[in-house]
């Protein structure tokens, strides 16, 4: 018996591309409020979990069961995210010539249609709700900014912004920080700190120092397969995932 609740439960889930199997009988748990990072080698398929997760790749076998009752198995990626799943890709997808505010309503209207009225009056909700999360973003000052004249950090900050106004119970990214300054990853930490006050946040990510000061729980994966989670001072005390980096 848990006593928090779990927002996604994988279990036994294989993913096959051909004859291969990207992801093979993985079984995995994440909490709400919780950041819970997914590493391992190159190739242990993690983005291939995130994708099968957001509905990009389709699961071969197993269940994906979301908030304890919806099975997103089959589910299309436009349903995914109407559930509460919120992902942010690596490929850019900000509008670089509107202001960032304007980016972070358009995020939370989420219809291009929307575009041309955009600049008619917002209302109080909507206002307050831009303004928090420029705020959490760092990106306060640079509200009437061009988005395209954005540093990369902070174009990757806007992007995270963007998915959370949609306000998503889980918050999938793919190495969040690549690229950015040491002080960006920094900052980048308590962002994700800040957010995880509102939802669960899923991280793939390389950089182990990052991993070891923002973690609450870790889970290694291992050509496919899970090979072992705990907090990151559990993980990187398993023999098995000694071998695995060390190639002992
Ligand atoms: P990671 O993110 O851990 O580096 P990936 O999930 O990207 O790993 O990839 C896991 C494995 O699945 C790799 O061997 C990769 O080549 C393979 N793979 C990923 N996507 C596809 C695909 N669409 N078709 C065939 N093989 C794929």
């Amino acid at each position: 018996f848990h006593k928090q609740e779990a927002i996604l439960k994988a279990s036994q889930v294989t993913v096959q591309f051909g004859g291969f199997k990207a992801i093979d009988n993985f079984s995995f748990r994440i909490d709400d409020h919780e950041i819970h990072f997914l590493i391992g080698p190159n190739g242990a398929g993690k983005t291939t979990f995130l994708d099968a997760v957001c509905g990009k790749t389709s699961t071969t076998s197993g269940k994906l069961l979301f908030e304890n009752q919806t099975e997103l198995f089959k589910k299309k990626e436009f349903e995914i995210v109407r559930l509460g799943i919120g992902r942010k890709f690596q490929a850019p997808s900000i509008f670089t010539n509107l202001s960032v505010a304007d980016n972070l309503e358009l995020a939370m209207k989420q219809d291009k249609r929307l575009l041309p009225i955009l600049k008619a009056k917002r209302n109080g909700g909507e206002e307050s709700s831009i303004e928090e999360m420029l705020k959490l973003i760092n990106l306060k000052v640079a509200r009437n900014q061009e988005a395209g004249a954005l540093s990369h950090g902070q174009k990757q900050w806007l992007e995270i912004g963007m998915v959370m106004m949609q306000q998503p119970h889980l918050l999938l990214l793919d190495e969040p920080i690549a690229g950015m300054t040491e002080e960006e990853e920094e900052k980048t930490g308590h962002l994700l700190c800040e957010l995880k006050k509102k939802c669960a946040i899923l991280v793939v990510e390389h950089n182990m120092d990052f991993v070891r000061s923002f973690s609450d729980k870790v889970t290694v994966m291992h050509q496919g397969q899970w090979l072992c989670d705990g907090t990151m001072e559990d993980v990187q005390e398993n023999d098995q995932v000694l071998d695995v980096y060390l190639g002992r």
